[in-house]
């Protein structure tokens, strides 16, 4: 079993893995192009293990065994002794192309897997920029990571089935998530269901079919959801959601996925939901 893994990007999501990762009992090495963003994600980790503690889920002795697997760094070569990498940089199909580049030439065992937490980048793409593609894959996390118990396997038509093995058996038996399989699409398995419902409940406000309250409490009491499109929407981020439309949409050419025009001009205001303030609702 892998021990010694690499998270790339303490971001949102970076952080989240890297926190579930030492958690386990992982050494778990993290790392940010710049010095002022590794502190922030190495706050955002003890904050989010302190909150754990003080719920009672996660005892002191815990949090203390857990950061001390933890170490923090700015330069990539620090990663030549990793068994298996995560990244989850920003979502930028060079600077991904480019990071796994360098990767795929640092980390010195070259069977060990290199994932991709990208949400809509075409994993072939990214495996394509390495000498070793057979050991890049994708594995999709969800947000927030020590919460959602589910990742998203994603092999490209490179990728070899042990190094797929490898890193699915790590997310499963050692970080404790449920792994499903998906081709290497846009969208992959949630988003290719979730983005065009969530369009869909947004050309509805458009349209003025119903207010975003009603078509939240609509699916949420008629479908038992735990909330509706429109909030989701919101917590996902609608300049997210409308990036992830404008791929698919290439992608597939299927309107199902263009981005509906109210959509596009939140986003030109500024209304990106949650993060801003300000979406369909006002926080
Ligand atoms: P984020 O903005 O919180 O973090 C991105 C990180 O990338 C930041 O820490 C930033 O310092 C770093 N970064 C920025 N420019 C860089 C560069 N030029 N080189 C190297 N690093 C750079 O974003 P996030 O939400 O954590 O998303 C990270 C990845 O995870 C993306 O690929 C995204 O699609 C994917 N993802 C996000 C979610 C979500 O709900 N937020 C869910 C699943 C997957």
């Amino acid at each position: 079993m892998v021990q010694r893994v690499g998270i790339v990007g303490a971001g949102l999501m970076g952080s989240g893995i890297a926190e579930v990762a030492a958690k386990s009992g992982a050494d778990v090495l993290v790392w940010e192009l710049k010095q002022e963003a590794l502190d922030a994600g190495k706050e955002r980790i003890e904050k989010s293990l302190a909150k754990a503690v003080e719920r009672g889920k996660l005892s002191a002795e815990d949090r203390d065994a857990t950061l001390s697997r933890l170490s923090y760094t700015t330069n990539l070569e620090d990663f030549a002794d990793r068994e298996m990498v995560m990244e989850a940089i920003v979502e930028n199909e060079k600077i991904k192309k480019d990071v796994f580049a360098q990767l795929d030439e640092i980390v010195e065992d070259k069977t060990a897997p290199l994932c991709s937490n990208t949400s809509s980048l075409p994993i072939q793409t990214i495996a394509s920029a390495t000498k070793n593609p057979e050991r890049v894959l994708g594995l999709h996390f969800f947000n927030p990571v020590p919460v959602l118990p589910l990742v998203e396997v994603i092999p490209a038509l490179t990728t070899s089935e042990e190094a797929v093995e490898k890193a699915q058996t790590f997310a499963t038996e050692k970080m404790g998530k449920t792994a499903i399989r998906a081709k290497d699409r846009s969208g992959f398995i949630v988003n290719f269901l979730l983005v065009p419902y969530m369009l869909s409940a947004i050309r509805m406000v458009e349209q003025g079919v119903a207010t975003a309250e009603d078509i939240d409490t609509g699916m949420k009491l008629g479908a038992a959801h735990p909330m509706g499109p429109l909030t989701l929407a919101d917590m996902v981020g609608l300049d997210t959601c409308a990036f992830i439309a404008d791929v698919m949409f290439e992608e597939f050419g299927d309107p199902t996925y263009s981005c509906p025009p109210l959509l596009r001009r939140m986003v030109q205001a500024g209304h990106f939901g949650r993060k801003s303030g300000k979406g369909f609702y006002e926080y």
